[in-house]
């Protein structure tokens, strides 16, 4: 069609938004459907959360706001950074947006120059490289293998980098989403010499920050040294730590240079975030009601149960993710061993749902062919009637329809 640009026109939908709305389209037909396509939790927004945005609807607060954020959030996004990451910053070094999503767009839009590689280690997360795209820059892919945990190496990336002619970013995402991965301190340190060394921007999104499990620490790239977070964007955000997906709140925080033109873009795009979710924001941020907490560890009940679940069904294989909500099993022995000729996880999940109701995401949209994702931010029954379906469905592609 003429009248599309070429960006628009090769824009494809979310994986994970479209799988999640077929799921719920067929719920809504009558359907029993497990839900394990969507990463979000499915727990209520804590109590504390929801009171101080009503109040804030009462006290009228529902005008526009400075664009980067309101004074009061931003200190209590710097206060978050002190007390969680070790980090200091000031309120010139932080811009509120509409999501995490928006943040990672507003940093890449700020940053990226048409032709500049932004380096993304797979599996991914869907959105990077659609934004990249956006942005006219150049995604550049490394792969990080099952055998190695799902991480790149300070190696690995040295030498992609040299391979390359201009480039820009590295996005590092621990914990990880879909594989579930956390990267230690010493191998963020080592990852992070190679971009200083390339002068590099780390885009670091750390949205899982605080869904992390068996004593794992969350390591900030930026907390690192000084160079370091002179040379990183750190993105976080409410919607998975506090349940607030639909609310609409991420952050960054980094260079004031980069910030203040990121908010200059934003004051174009989106205005600023929904004042009565900012405030409520101030509150998730600075108050703890133990929810955080009580999430947490239901989210590591039912990733133990899932993982020997899955492992425990022939030929699958799993690592055990350390932190976020989703596990990410090797079904490739069934795409080359079934007899109904499916070949690739897209194939497989589809014909899941149509045939056994299960939605699952499809390796291919996290460049991970030969795996399919799940989401655990489900009940432990689902789960454990999900596991069963999900076993019947793969030895069922093994005899002849
Ligand atoms: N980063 C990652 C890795 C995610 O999984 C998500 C989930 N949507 C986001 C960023 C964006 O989160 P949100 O826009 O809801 O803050
Ligand atoms: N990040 C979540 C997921 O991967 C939510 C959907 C999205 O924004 O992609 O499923």
């Amino acid at each position: 069609m003429k009248r599309l640009s070429h960006r628009a026109r090769c824009m494809q939908p979310s994986p994970t938004l479209k799988v999640s709305a077929l799921a719920k389209k067929m719920m809504k037909e009558g359907i029993e459907v497990i839900n394990f396509g969507v990463g979000e939790p499915d727990f209520n927004t804590p109590e504390y959360i929801k009171q101080s945005a009503k109040q804030a609807i009462d006290n009228n607060y529902t005008r526009y706001t400075p664009s980067a954020g309101i004074p009061e959030l931003k200190q209590a996004i710097i206060r978050k950074f002190q007390r969680d990451n070790g980090l200091n910053y000031e309120a010139e070094n932080i811009l509120v947006s509409p999501g995490a999503k928006a943040s990672l767009i507003n940093v890449l839009m700020t940053v990226c120059d048409p032709r500049d590689e932004v380096v993304i280690p797979t599996p991914s997360w869907v959105s990077y490289e659609s934004q990249v795209w956006l942005c006219d820059a150049h995604p550049e892919l490394l792969e990080a293998t099952m055998s190695n945990n799902f991480k790149i190496t300070a190696a690995q990336l040295s030498a992609k980098v040299k391979t390359l002619s201009n480039p820009k970013v590295l996005i590092l995402n621990s914990p990880n989403n879909p594989t579930g991965m956390v990267y230690s301190r010493e191998e963020l340190q080592s990852i992070g010499e190679v971009c200083l060394e390339n002068d590099m921007i780390i885009l670091s999104d750390e949205i899982y920050e605080k869904l992390i499990y068996d004593g794992n620490q969350h390591i900030s790239i930026a907390s690192l040294s000084r160079e370091l977070q002179d040379n990183t964007v750190v993105v976080n955000g409410v919607s998975k730590a506090y349940a607030m997906t639909g609310w609409r709140l991420g952050y960054m925080a980094g260079p004031e240079a980069i910030v203040k033109k990121a908010s200059e873009i934003q004051s174009h795009t989106t205005s600023c975030v929904n004042s009565i979710t900012q405030r409520a924001c101030v509150t998730a941020l600075d108050e703890d009601d133990g929810s955080v907490e009580k999430m947490r560890q239901e989210f590591s009940r039912r990733r133990d149960f899932m993982c020997s679940g899955l492992n425990g069904i022939a030929h699958v294989n799993c690592v055990k993710p350390q932190g976020a909500f989703y596990i990410m099993p090797d079904v490739s022995w069934y795409l080359e061993n079934n007899q109904r000729g499916i070949t690739s996880s897209e194939e497989l999940c589809q014909y899941l749902l149509t045939n056994y109701h299960l939605a699952l995401v499809a390796g291919s949209a996290f460049r991970a062919e030969g795996f399919v994702r799940f989401s655990y931010a489900n009940s432990l029954d689902n789960i454990r009637k999900g596991i069963e379906w999900f076993d019947q469905g793969l030895q069922s592609l093994l005899k002849k329809s």
